[in-house]
């Protein structure tokens, strides 16, 4: 169904596009039929899903697929745990999907907002040193190829498996992604501040340690919030803080309070380590136990520009270190905490942890804070670290470089030209980081 085009944006409000057509397509049918009339035409096509990627790679200068319309479960093998989802079903909406077969998705990042196909198209990850990110959850997915055609592509075939599972929407419209699931499970969340030279010194063992662990440190402040999630079994009793106390946790002090924080550090740079103090302060140490999404899941109303790069895990202390001197030389002013956080090695062929263990760096700026070189200088470190760029946030590296990173580039543009040899699905983030 054709659509009228407005200027569409992200969420980080970082990029922006005036697509030149808009297509919502009613069916598979319809995405291949929009696919080959572009191919004749001789113009691009990018699907997208919920705008939650930072960098500019679900622009859409000329056809954009507003895949929005195919959302849903299409099939569950209870036998296997598998189920099939339509491409543009949002995570927020699978946990209800999946309830009635006593399934649920193995791990998440830390919102629920984006789609299937766009989470693992950019490699959206969550932490878990024992998990990989959602795209190793895939076991096969549908998509209308640069041809028109429409594929299957499954674990019968994994060198196409390792490619189409993470594949930067550069290889096809994806209209169906099936998921491996596992039984529905409870988390016990414990939350609290810490010291974070103790949380830095200690982090490689706390990640081998527990089922899920993290932490975020607030810049100009000598602590850290650490967030140690562990898997229970779905019949563990839920405590801790209710769902309205943990909401006003969430909503009040995580995102209202934080915004004026935010509000108030944008318009007065210096005030900034005192207001990180206080929110540190501001916080207290909790445990509770609930439904794995519940706990995986946090609201995120505060707006910010984000950057995150994937490290070998043992660097991740050293990184973090080189990054708080840094802040201290240059007089940086971040009122965003800097969140930390791995993932197991894969075998994905544009993976950020693709054949290695992976520690995650993600820096963060409030949307209203000025562009002062802060995401630049952290660039800078984690590339000497061998860093690669979350293709969904922001960076600068492009196909030269990340050839150089990811030891796979090669095989991936092999079955990019396979896939799509007339470049049906470029945009110009995609040319810039695999080239033309
Ligand atoms: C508040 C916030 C929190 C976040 N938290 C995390 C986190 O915890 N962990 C993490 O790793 N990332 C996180 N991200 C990043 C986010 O998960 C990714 O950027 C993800 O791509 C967003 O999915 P989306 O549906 O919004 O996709 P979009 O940004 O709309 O699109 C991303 C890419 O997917 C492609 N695509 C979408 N649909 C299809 C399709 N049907 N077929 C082919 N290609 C398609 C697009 O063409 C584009 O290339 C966060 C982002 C925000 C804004």
């Amino acid at each position: 169904m054709l659509s009228v085009t407005a200027v569409w944006r992200n969420w980080g409000r970082t990029e922006s596009v005036n697509p030149a057509e808009v297509v919502t397509p009613r069916g598979t049918d319809e995405v291949a039929d929009v696919v080959a009339r572009a191919r004749t035409n001789g113009v691009t096509v990018k699907a997208v899903g919920s705008g939650h990627s930072f960098s500019a790679i679900a622009i859409a200068p000329e056809i954009q697929l507003d895949m929005s319309g195919q959302r849903g479960l299409v099939a569950v093998d209870t036998a296997t745990g598998r189920a099939t989802l339509r491409a543009g079903t949002t995570l927020r909406e699978i946990p209800g999907l999946l309830a009635p077969y006593g399934l649920a998705m193995a791990n998440l990042g830390d919102v629920d907002a984006q789609t299937i196909s766009g989470a693992t198209s950019t490699g959206t990850h969550g932490t878990g040193l024992r998990h990989g990110g959602i795209s190793t959850q895939i076991t096969a997915v549908q998509l209308v190829t640069g041809n028109g055609d429409v594929r299957t592509v499954d674990t019968s075939e994994p060198q196409l498996l390792s490619a189409a599972a993470l594949g930067l929407g550069a290889l096809g419209v994806i209209t169906e992604v099936t998921l491996q699931c596992v039984p529905a499970f409870t988390l016990r969340a414990q939350e609290g501040p810490e010291q974070v030279d103790d949380v830095i010194d200690s982090f490689l063992e706390k990640v081998a340690l527990h089922d899920h662990y993290e932490f975020y440190w607030f810049p100009h402040t000598g602590f850290a919030l650490t967030k140690t999630n562990t898997r229970l079994p779905l019949d563990t009793p839920r405590s801790g803080p209710g769902v309205v106390r943990r909401l006003i946790d969430d909503e009040v002090v995580s995102n209202g309070l934080f915004r004026v924080t935010c509000e108030v550090g944008a318009r007065f740079p210096s005030a900034v380590p005192r207001i990180n103090s206080l929110a540190g302060n501001a916080l207290s140490a909790r445990t509770y136990t609930d439904a794995s999404t519940k706990v995986f899941v946090s609201p995120r109303r505060v707006r910010f520009r984000e950057m995150e790069y994937a490290i070998p895990l043992d660097r991740v202390p050293q990184a973090l270190n080189e990054v708080r001197d840094m802040i201290n030389r240059r007089g940086f002013r971040v009122s965003f905490p800097i969140e930390v956080r791995a993932a197991a090695a894969d075998d994905l062929m544009l993976s950020t942890a693709s054949g290695r263990d992976s520690g995650y760096v993600a820096v963060h700026r409030y949307h209203a804070d000025p562009v002062d070189g802060y995401f630049d200088e952290v660039e800078r470190i984690m590339a000497d670290h061998g860093g690669r760029p979350h293709w969904g946030k922001m960076h600068t590296r492009d196909a030269r470089h990340l050839r150089s990173v990811y030891p796979r580039f090669g095989e991936f543009l092999s079955v990019r030209e396979e896939l799509d040899p007339d470049r049906v699905f470029v945009n110009p983030y995609l040319a810039s980081v695999l080239g033309d």
